[in-house]
């Protein structure tokens, strides 16, 4: 879609809405007769609901006629609980990505710097350029980690916000604890540092960061997450941020009366408590992210390392092609023009298919 422009007697909106990058979601997959197609270009849960939760939705759907519950009572007490933290010290949203807008909108005004690494979630500059702030992308290294002593170096006198995505949304690595102990160590105490842990449930690795313990331990500390992901409600919107009070309480303040619906809350009310089947879903498709890295690997794929629900692989100029190429398959990837490509791990057909199309593309 192109953007219209405006003519000089209209309404014109703040000079930086016309720099907004598009977000560029994932394509459904290219329906074919005869086969089954798959959707691995959102990172969304191949799995239907946890148990529980579609009746939980349904009886919310009855009270449609009535607002949600402004101040989301039930579920900050349910996120309260599980986590063990103050419900002060939270605040939920329409997703993370609405998170995401209220922290840049809380923080930052016009002009002020938010430094992420770079490529990581294409929704930070969209966020950042939203509210006229500016970005500072610091480029991954070569093996798509957080470059995080570039990333401190790159904090200036108008940096408000350092965002550390972990898993990184798309190359797959995590930090590990004792580099975001380092990291934090340097980072100026004023500046705000976003933690987001969209991917942490999938997380397995020596030295994890533990996001609790590192906000409970520093006072601009904030961890974004999600049930979009490994709780499998993307169509809804819920996410949430644990952070210091004074900031948890910011974001509380911008944020959209009546956002997240009674559904969305319900939802997320019924997932918390099916810890046991979110566990045995979340570990199946950790194994079959390892099954996948491991077959990649020994096609001479080197993928980085994957700790969210999803690989990446680093095309160039072939990204176009692979993409084609899996479409032709039945799965359709995300790719990143000129750079790479993001493939989700979903159903075991799915996976063999990506298997399948690895050996073949790095044959041709
Ligand atoms: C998917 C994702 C999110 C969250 O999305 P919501 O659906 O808005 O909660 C946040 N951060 C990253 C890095 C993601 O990949």
């Amino acid at each position: 879609m192109t953007t219209p422009q405006p003519r000089s007697n209209t309404p014109q909106p703040r000079s930086n809405i016309g720099d907004i990058p598009p977000y560029v979601a994932g394509k459904p997959p290219t329906v074919r007769p005869g086969m089954t197609s798959y959707k691995l270009s959102s990172n969304e849960n191949p799995y239907p609901p946890l148990p529980g939760v579609v009746e939980a939705a349904q009886a919310a759907v009855g009270q449609m006629n009535r607002y949600p519950d402004m101040g989301a009572t039930a579920l900050y007490a349910a996120l309260g609980e599980r986590f063990g933290v103050p419900v002060g010290d939270l605040s939920v949203a329409t997703g993370s990505v609405g998170l995401i807008y209220q922290l840049v909108q809380a923080f930052c005004d016009p002009g002020d710097e938010v430094v992420f690494a770079w490529r990581s979630f294409e929704a930070y500059p969209i966020a950042i350029t939203a509210a006229g702030a500016a970005s500072v992308r610091v480029p991954v290294l070569a093996d798509g980690r957080h470059d995080l002593d570039a990333m401190v170096d790159a904090i200036t006198d108008r940096t408000k916000v350092v965002l550390v995505c972990t898993p990184n949304n798309p190359t797959g690595p995590s930090v590990t604890q004792t580099e975001l102990d380092a990291f934090l160590a340097r980072v100026p105490s004023h500046v705000l540092v976003v933690v987001d842990e969209a991917y942490v449930e999938f997380v397995r690795m020596d030295d994890a960061v533990d996001g609790i313990a590192t906000y409970r331990a520093h006072e601009n500390v904030v961890l974004t997450r999600t049930f979009s992901k490994a709780y499998g409600l993307a169509g809804f919107r819920v996410g949430y941020a644990v952070a210091p009070a004074p900031i948890a309480a910011a974001l509380r303040a911008v944020s959209l009366p009546f956002g997240v619906s009674t559904v969305a809350q319900a939802a997320a009310i019924a997932s918390l408590e099916s810890e046991a089947a979110l566990l045995e879903r979340v570990d199946a498709l950790v194994a079959e992210r390892s099954r996948v890295v491991a077959g990649l690997r020994a096609a001479g794929w080197d993928v980085p390392d994957a700790q969210g629900n999803f690989v990446w692989f680093e095309l160039g100029d072939r990204t176009a092609d692979f993409a084609a190429a899996a479409d032709e398959l039945g799965i359709v990837v995300r790719p990143f023009a000129g750079e790479g490509a993001r493939v989700s791990i979903g159903e075991t057909e799915a996976n063999d298919r990506l298997l399948q199309l690895a050996g073949a593309f790095a044959r041709s």
